[in-house]
């Protein structure tokens, strides 16, 4: 049946992929397929779009949808799903305590969806156990900027990477991970031969392959380097003395932490002293530098302190907040900064505020009008599964997320999740190896049924419009928290009738008692209309009332976040290498492939995209090949303790001798022996209880049948 004229408009949308944030033109023809193309408006692509992206309209059929809410296996009203959820989160507050119950979230969701779980659970519950799965990707960024200025905020913004003269990208393989922004970097390069490129990564990338100079470090080395670089800069006398007398504290203790010399930068790094000496002098002379990082840097035991190894040099020689000038943190979700924003993490409150300071607890909970508010920091993604299997919890709700093949120790958290009295999975899908677990599936909207609005990585907000009809009775996540808050007694504060009036409360808190006090401010938006609401354009924070949108860069004349307004160098130290070469001889490290997304249930549905990568594999070099007897495209074991994967393997110079490289994205709906995750214990970043997922410790063999 063909669609009706007026159903095949073209909707302004965002990608519900990366952190870049591109804008999406979606029109939907009469047949009933999907035509996707790059905004050229959006600030973000200017039209661009990475394969994913392009891809998206063949993501979006129905086969395997959940479409109706589900009791025990059997189909069930939205009336009696969500009661029965509402009554059982009840009982066990009203049982256990509010720490008995909590939510695991996702930078998938809208900021919308973020806002509502944790103001029902801080505000309403009274515990602050929700956190999100954007603690896999960027907690430790969140922990740096906050030591370092007092709050988290970006300082920069896209257009300083066609702007520097030098771009640092430090364990971001940017050309697969974040592919519009690599190509606006190749584009600027290529206008600009004279613009140098720096890849720290431990492994040959396709982003190293275009790279000035690739520094393949070993793992964890990049506290040295930076630590290593901090001390040069001082000798080299480039120390930007007055932006450090003017905006800035500790650096004395910064520098006495940092005093290594090269020689034991290269013995911690792997690196050449010709390597560190090119790196160093490179970074010393060149003014306009922008070091960009990701989950290299972020996904480690020691991922908070070399995100202030970054900063720290930044800071140091006041190379921050303008043109082309700053530390950078890229994240891996569509709405990781959204979440953050909404206070979806377990040590945050909304609008960046507090969780531990007692004003910031006494203005969120007048403004909710809320009966108790989260007076502690709540569990963390991995504790809180952790607090699963130990039958702390006793109601969990899992929104937009796989967390039995997305978490480390996987297989224990499969088996904490099916041991829970009560689990709650809202999601698109039937069947995912966590919604196998539930006892109450509830339907959820998603992209492209669903409206809201999303942030990307530079701080800039931009809708996600609906151009699709809701299929079956599947609804928006807002709206399922909001139905069970009000069951739950709470009607008053949860009656929003649309994504706008939620958005409106956002804006409306971000601005109460602020003047500047806090980073985060978008009171402009406040008292929005629908109508605007529907037309917002993007727009970067902050947005405070009667100004224009936004501040493209912050700090270059100070005014951080702290109580004195200064920014705090943090005093880090190498810890030393830390890799025993005993056995289990290998290091693990697992990451993206170009055109696959988290577990696949999106991209797993496209051919074109599944035909770039095939399989999983396991990255290895010859001479580790040869010992082992592995021979190329043969299927090996990657082993850690009882857990074991089967992978295909791939050899090549690309991955350093004693190393690994795995893809994360192949579970059990498509590879059940390739759950990488399963194989990598849950070590936490002490900091930022950002989990070392590249961080595993395995042995390698050659599989053969009976082996097992
Ligand atoms: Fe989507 Fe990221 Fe690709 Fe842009 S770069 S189209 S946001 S996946």
């Amino acid at each position: 049946m063909k669609l009706a004229p007026s159903d095949c408009r073209t909707v302004k949308t965002t990608c519900p992929y990366c952190g870049v944030g591109c804008g999406i033109l979606a029109r939907r023809n009469e047949e009933g397929t999907v035509t996707i193309s790059g905004d050229p408006t959006h600030p973000a692509n200017f039209g661009r779009l990475c394969s994913k992206g392009v891809a998206l309209g063949e993501t979006l059929d129905l086969e395997g949808r959940l479409l109706t809410p589900e009791v025990n296996g059997a189909s069930a009203t939205w009336d009696e799903a969500l009661s029965l959820v509402a009554e059982r989160f009840s009982a066990a507050v009203a049982e256990h305590g509010p720490e008995s119950v909590a939510f695991y979230v996702s930078g998938q969701l809208l900021t919308e969806d973020y806002y509502v779980a944790n103001k029902l659970m801080k505000g309403f519950i009274g515990s602050a156990n929700i956190d999100t799965n954007s603690r896999l990707c960027m907690a430790s960024s969140v922990a740096g900027h906050r030591r370092a200025f007092g709050s988290d905020t970006v300082p920069g913004c896209y257009e300083d990477l066609e702007l520097a003269d030098l771009i640092v990208l430090v364990g971001s393989n940017l050309a697969w991970c974040h592919p519009v922004l690599y190509q606006r970097i190749v584009a600027a390069k290529a206008a600009r031969p004279e613009m140098k490129i720096v890849v720290v990564d431990p492994r040959r990338t396709v982003t190293a392959d275009t790279a000035d100079l690739h520094l393949a470090i070993d793992p964890d080395g990049d506290v040295a380097l930076f630590c290593g670089l901090l001390s040069h800069l001082k000798n080299a006398g480039v120390l930007d003395e007055a932006y450090i007398a003017n905006h800035t504290e500790g650096l004395d203790a910064a520098l006495a932490a940092a005093d290594i010399g090269p020689e034991q930068v290269a013995s911690q790094t792997g690196l050449t002293l010709d390597e560190i000496e090119r790196f160093y002098s490179l970074f010393a002379a060149t003014e306009k530098t922008v070091t960009l990082y990701s989950q290299g840097v972020n996904q480690s035991v020691c991922g908070t302190d070399k995100v202030n190894a970054i900063i720290n040099c930044h800071l140091a020689t006041g190379r921050i907040g303008r043109p082309g000038m700053g530390p950078f943190s890229i994240t891996g979700q569509p709405n990781a900064m959204g979440g953050r924003e909404a206070g979806g993490l377990a040590n945050m409150l909304a609008c960046h505020m507090d969780l531990e300071r007692d004003d910031h607890r006494s203005l969120v909970r007048d403004f909710w009008q809320s009966p108790v508010i989260a007076d502690r920091a709540g569990l963390k993604a991995v504790e809180l599964f952790q607090a699963v299997a130990d039958g702390r919890i006793k109601a969990l709700w899992i929104m937009a997320t796989n967390p039995v093949d997305s978490l480390p120790d996987a297989d224990g958290v499969q088996a904490a999740i099916a041991s829970c009295p009560f689990v709650v999975v809202s999601d698109l899908l039937a069947e995912t190896d966590t919604a196998r677990h539930a006892h109450v599936k509830l339907p959820s909207t998603g992209w492209g049924e669903k409206d809201g609005t999303v942030t990307n990585s530079e701080r800039r907000i931009s809708r996600q419009r609906a151009f699709l009809p809701a299929p079956g009775e599947a609804k928006p996540d807002w709206w399922q928290m909001g139905q069970v808050a009000q069951l739950m007694g709470h009607h008053e504060a949860f009656d929003y009738p649309d994504p706008a009036s939620i958005f409106r409360e956002v804006a409306a808190l971000s601005a109460q008692d602020n003047a500047g006090a806090r980073d985060f401010d978008i009171g402009d938006c406040a008292d929005m209309t629908l109508h605007d609401y529907e037309r917002l354009e993007p727009f970067q924070w902050p947005r405070p009332k009667d100004t224009a949108p936004g501040d493209a860069r912050f700090f270059a004349k100070g005014g951080f976040f702290t109580a004195n307004r200064k920014a705090r160098f943090v005093p880090v130290a190498p810890a030393g290498r830390e890799i025993s070469e005993a056995s289990p001889q290998f290091r693990l490290n697992s990451g993206r492939v170009r055109d696959h997304w988290h577990t696949m249930t999106r991209t797993g549905k496209s051919a074109r995209l599944s035909a770039h990568t095939a399989e999983p594999f396991a990255e290895i070099h010859p001479d580790d090949a040869s010992r082992l007897g592995i021979t190329e495209a043969s299927i090996v074991e990657v082993i850690s303790g009882d857990h074991k994967a089967r992978l295909r393997a791939l050899i090549t110079r690309r991955q350093k001798a004693g190393r690994l490289f795995v893809p994360m994205h192949w579970n059990g709906l498509f590879a059940s022996a390739a759950r990488i995750n399963a194989l990598i214990p849950p070590v936490m970043d002490p900091h930022s209880g950002q989990p070392a997922l590249k961080s595993g410790r395995v042995a390698i063999r050659p599989f053969k049948v009976g082996l097992f």
